[in-house]
């Protein structure tokens, strides 16, 4: 078996040192190693590849994109659009993603931004923090990385509710579903964090519309895709005192421009999309039992493409 390995940003010595120990019969190449014209893969593991690829290799069976969000391998001009796409699902992310929210939600949700600027000002001020009870928290998607969020604020008590296609049954989590649902499910958030993929139906979803329908005072975490969230609308938000901050991971245009004006706005918090990062090791473990699976015939669940996720 003929593995292929490209990862756009990734250590490729290590990627292969992996697909080695996790796959020992597979002759794994990497894509930049000048492959012989005849050396053609079974399966592909992609992150962000050139379109060229897929003109060399014409053999392939699956692409496994080497992380959770498929926008960027779907829209790659030239993918055979015959052969399935695996992504990864959680492969340790999930932890990751956790963390991350809950340092956003324990920032702004114990008041850490404004002892932030009391310490500008050399001020001594306690606060009254708001019970967790009291602090209404909403998940846009409730998928792999949506769903482990919630159960891990759940158990430190938030009040929670998730917004996404289909109903979700999860302990603790008030589910909405469907368009006509979202502005009454935004009223109730008073941080509300994006883990929604990259489609076309969730391009610029939190407009400044979706952004009005928050409650005064409410808080955007977004470590989900940068399109979701509409800046321009935001900044506005933000000048206009109805949002009280943001903490954001991804952006429609990444790195995000060092001229943009979010970068100096002290009640935002940027990250270089770095919330979830891709785990070697756990996503080798995924991608070598998919591989076993596909090759005994056995399901193995793949990106729907006409959902986009
Ligand atoms: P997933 O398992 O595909 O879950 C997506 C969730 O979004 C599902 O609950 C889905 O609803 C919901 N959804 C999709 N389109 C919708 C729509 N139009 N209306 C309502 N709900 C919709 O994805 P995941 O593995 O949890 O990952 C989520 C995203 O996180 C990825 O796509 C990626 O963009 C991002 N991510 C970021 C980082 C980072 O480092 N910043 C790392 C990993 C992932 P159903 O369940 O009903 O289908």
């Amino acid at each position: 078996m003929n593995i292929l390995f490209h990862g756009q940003g990734l250590d490729s010595d290590t990627w292969l040192a992996a697909i080695r120990t996790q796959l020992p019969n597979a002759d794994a190449r990497c894509w930049s190693d000048g492959l012989p014209n005849d050396w053609q893969a079974d399966y592909a593991l992609l992150w962000h590849p050139p379109a060229e690829l897929f003109q060399q290799q014409t053999r392939l069976r699956a692409l496994f994109n080497l992380g959770a969000g498929v926008d960027a391998l779907l829209s790659l001009p030239g993918r055979p659009v015959e052969v399935p796409l695996i992504r990864l699902r959680n492969a340790g992310m999930a932890h990751w993603m956790c963390q991350y929210v809950l340092y956003g939600v324990l920032h702004f949700g114990r008041d850490f931004d404004r002892y932030r600027a009391q310490q500008q000002q050399h001020q001594w001020r306690p606060l009254q923090s708001r019970s967790r009870e009291s602090l209404r928290l909403g998940l846009l998607g409730l998928g792999a990385l949506g769903a482990e969020v919630a159960c891990s604020l759940q158990r430190q008590g938030y009040a929670l509710q998730g917004w996404s296609r289909s109903p979700k049954s999860i302990e603790g989590v008030d589910s909405y579903t469907g368009q006509q649902c979202l502005d009454s499910f935004l009223s109730r958030c008073d941080i509300v964090v994006n883990l929604l993929p990259a489609t076309r139906d969730t391009h610029n979803l939190l407009d400044a519309e979706r952004l009005a329908a928050l409650p005064s005072g409410a808080v955007v975490i977004n470590p989900g895709r940068g399109s979701t969230l509409d800046l321009d609308a935001l900044l506005d938000a933000l000048d206009s005192g109805h949002l009280r901050g943001a903490m954001l991971d991804v952006f429609a245009e990444e790195p995000l421009p060092p001229e943009h004006p979010l970068w100096s706005r002290p009640e935002v918090i940027i990250t270089p999309h770095v919330a979830a990062p891709t785990l070697v090791t756990e996503a080798l473990e995924q991608i070598a039992a998919d591989i076993e699976a596909l090759e005994q015939g056995r399901f193995v669940p793949r990106v729907d493409v006409e959902k986009e996720y």
